[in-house]
């Protein structure tokens, strides 16, 4: 396994690209909104940027990128947290081994179940499976917890899409994996910078910097093609860490043809028992997360971009316009805690405590539209396919039609009250949609929602 993140071509890029011209930076904001992407040294232009007035231009360009490939739809989902026993040692986590603090909770099935009830009663219909590092979360007790989160019904509602971020595992267990359905396998590399991430790994098998670089590949290799990368800021420089996910980005784009699904920009917040968390090594500002978002959305359009509830909701409300496009709503970071045990201390501080109502309402009332569409995977427009119909803009005709069906079916069984505030914006949403023959489809789908039908997409 050779490194493919070459530190000193990243810092030579950084290097070469200081106090850029504004010139330079508008040429670089016109050519990302032909969508077809920017490279590392572009971006680095971008990230070296830091004159308020042009980074405006940045924060303009992606928005309007991101309106044109996502519109107004946000995809919500949840994390379930099965286990907070860990066997490694990251100084900034909470699970951490020889933090006194850890918890020693591991969900047997029947607390999945219940949690999984518990989440689906507040109308999540897609959930992050995340777990620490334990050899009781093999892949025989992944299994058993997949199956019984997707088996879990509960009044109208189920889970229809699972995406998982566990430890790696080898191509036979990732086979297995992909065997039970899930969605994306997301796994972040904290921080690409090597000796950075020796020091804050000190022990346990996530120490071997090498293997968890290659987690996705494995994942790839075995048939799982929508992986999730993501790096931890506040770790080392911000400028460094983008420039490396663009280079793992283009790593997974030229071996399997397809680049990650989606990128997580999670923020180092406060943890019980560590240092680091409260005192991060290269603190990151707001602004610069907008930076970081906003220069992501331009460099890969067509790449999700998730946010947690890691951020406080004023924050995240600003950063929704920037080039987000799945957020986690009504987070808790410990196993167990979503059906009991509601007072205990989580992985990390989490920011914005709003419940998926709230966020949901805040959402429909500033003119986004809430999603939990779990259409495309479903239907297997995944990895490749994915891409190809994303890359032209095909990928409107079905998400926009899925988000306001899923939406609709969430407004008529978890929240009528807000349903009546925005049958306007339902109503007007769906004279928007272009092809008369989708709209009127929609249209009859979601009188079928009414009439008491569910689950219906395109
Ligand atoms: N076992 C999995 C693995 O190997 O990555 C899951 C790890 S953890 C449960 C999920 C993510 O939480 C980590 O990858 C890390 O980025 C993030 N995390 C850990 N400590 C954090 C902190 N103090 N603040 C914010 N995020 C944190």
């Amino acid at each position: 396994m050779k490194n493919f993140i070459n530190e000193d071509k990243i810092f030579d890029i950084l290097g070469e690209t200081q106090s850029p011209s504004r010139q330079r930076v508008k040429t670089i904001i016109n050519k990302s909104l032909e969508l077809n992407g920017l490279s590392p040294e572009d971006a680095a232009v971008l990230l070296n940027c830091e004159d308020d007035v042009v980074l405006n231009s940045v924060f303009t360009a992606a928005k309007q990128i991101k309106e044109s490939i996502y519109g107004n739809r946000l995809v919500l989902f949840a994390p379930l947290y099965l286990s907070n026993r860990c066997v490694n040692n990251c100084l900034y986590c909470g699970f951490s081994k020889d933090n006194l603090n850890t918890g020693t909770r591991l969900l047997d099935t029947n607390e999945i179940r219940e949690e999984t009830k518990a989440l689906i009663s507040q109308g999540h219909k897609r959930l992050l499976l995340v777990s620490a590092e334990d050899p009781a979360v093999n892949i025989d007790y992944l299994e058993e917890a997949i199956k019984t989160v997707y088996d879990t019904r509960e009044g109208n509602g189920n889970i229809r899409r699972l995406n998982v971020n566990v430890a790696p595992m080898g191509v036979k267990d990732f086979k297995r994996l992909k065997g039970t359905d899930i969605g994306t396998y997301q796994l972040f590399q904290e921080t690409y910078h090597n000796n950075t991430y020796t020091t804050l790994h000190s022990s346990g098998p996530k120490s071997d910097y090498l293997k968890r670089l290659y987690a996705c590949d494995l994942a790839q290799n075995a048939g799982i093609d929508d992986v999730g990368i993501g790096a931890l800021f506040g770790l080392y420089n911000y400028k460094f860490e983008v420039l490396a996910l663009l280079f793992h980005a283009m790593h997974l784009e030229d071996t399997f043809g397809v680049g990650p699904h989606t990128i997580s920009v999670p923020r180092l917040e406060p943890a019980q028992g560590s240092d680091i968390a409260s005192r991060p090594p290269s603190p990151v500002s707001d602004n610069e997360l907008k930076k970081i978002i906003a220069v992501l959305r331009l460099a890969v359009p067509y790449t999700g971009i998730i946010l947690s509830t890691r951020e406080n909701a004023a924050l995240r409300d600003e950063l929704f316009y920037l080039g987000v496009s799945q957020i986690s709503a009504g987070s808790r970071t410990v196993p167990g805690s979503y059906s009991s045990d509601k007072e205990a201390q989580g992985q990390f501080t989490v920011s914005d405590e709003r419940s998926l109502s709230e966020v949901i309402e805040e959402l429909a009332t500033s003119g986004f539209i809430p999603s939990f569409c779990t259409s495309c995977y479903r239907s297997g427009r995944t990895g490749e396919d994915f891409m190809e119909l994303a890359k032209p803009g095909e990928i409107k005709n079905f998400c926009q039609p899925n988000a306001l069906l899923t939406f609709e079916e969430y407004l008529l069984d978890y929240n009528p009250k807000l349903a009546q505030k925005i049958k306007a914006l339902i109503t007007s949403e769906i004279s928007k949609i272009p092809d008369p023959n989708v709209r009127k489809l929609t249209s009859s789908k979601m009188e079928s929602l009414i009439q008491g039908e569910r689950d219906l997409y395109f």
